[in-house]
């Protein structure tokens, strides 16, 4: 077991909201096919302004979108407008291109949540995007009750669409509470604290921070201490890929990340093609020029 501690990073916008990163990390790139893990919240809406994404491209990748509090309406280039508020989940597939805006609702005071990515392995890269939204099952098991989002675990299949063998799953355990969670031995895990201070398969672990765990037990066993604890558990075969993550975009390489690049620049940006990969999201908000590509060729990693 290993503890990774987040980096704050803002999302940008003239009042940031702030996210706790915790994938990739110096350290460990992926989870799985997990690639990127932002922890927000509770944010007082007032303070920070809440999420406030205008359109912006991705490629190569799924996002996940699991609230614990609050309500995003996510926009994209297929056509979708969907509501997503905790105990549901959006699932986009980038594929070869897609846009999209995530903006929260009026009716949100306090967000709270993850945003995932998973990379798309290179074989499925390359599909058509679309856009799933699910009430996902739940399942308990001893003292802990959890809700998964991606992936098969505990006897339940969530109906969310994966290009990998992967799981993604919210955990919550009372104070005082624990669970072995019966668990795939050829899957790393990352188990996020959200709340609470639990011992993680032996491992102390405080809010915040992702406790990873390499391949090869059959379980992972939770305490939760004194006080209740919710996790969100990642986990994932090892991703056997070198990827080249930039901005918004994955692809394989430097060549690749600046056509993507200038294709949106071009497309969407300058209004060149509304027809093209990245589509045009409804809803008004200008879309979000890409920044300047670093003076450094882009190597793959992981
Ligand atoms: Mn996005």
């Amino acid at each position: 077991m290993t503890i990774l501690n987040p980096r704050l990073v803002p999302l940008g916008g003239l009042r940031a909201m702030t996210v706790r990163r915790t994938l990739p990390h110096a350290g460990k790139r992926t989870i799985g096919a997990w690639c990127f893990v932002d922890h927000f919240g509770p944010d007082p809406i007032v303070e920070t302004g809440g999420m406030n994404v205008a359109p912006h491209p991705h490629t190569g990748l799924q996002t996940v979108t699991w609230l614990f509090e609050g309500e995003v309406e996510h926009r994209d280039s297929v056509g979708s407008q969907q509501l997503v508020t905790a105990g549901q989940v959006n699932l986009m597939t980038a594929g070869r291109g897609i846009s999209h805006s995530e903006v929260s609702t009026e009716a949100t005071t306090s967000l709270h949540g993850v945003q995932l990515w998973v990379a798309l392995p290179d074989e499925h890269r390359h599909v058509l995007p679309f856009f799933e939204h699910h009430v996902p099952p739940r399942a308990s098991i001893e003292d802990a009750q959890l809700t998964v989002f991606v992936g098969e675990l505990l006897g339940v299949t969530a109906p969310t669409t994966v290009f990998s063998p992967l799981v993604g799953a919210e955990v919550i355990l009372p104070a005082g509470g624990r669970a072995t969670l019966p668990v795939e031995e050829s899957f790393e895990y990352g188990i996020l604290v959200d709340a609470g201070a639990p011992m993680i398969g032996g491992q102390e672990a405080v809010a915040d921070q992702l406790v990873y765990r390499e391949p090869g037990a059959a379980e992972i066993a939770i305490e939760a201490g004194g006080q209740p604890c919710r996790l969100v558990l990642l986990g994932g075969v090892p991703f056997g890929e070198r990827l080249v993550m930039w901005w918004n975009f994955i692809g394989r390489s430097h060549q690749e990340i600046v056509e993507f690049r200038e294709q949106w620049q071009a497309d969407v940006v300058a209004g060149g093609d509304p027809d093209g990969i990245y589509g045009t999201v409804a809803g008004g908000l200008a879309p979000v020029p890409a920044p300047e590509m670093p003076n450094v060729t882009l190597r793959p990693r992981g």
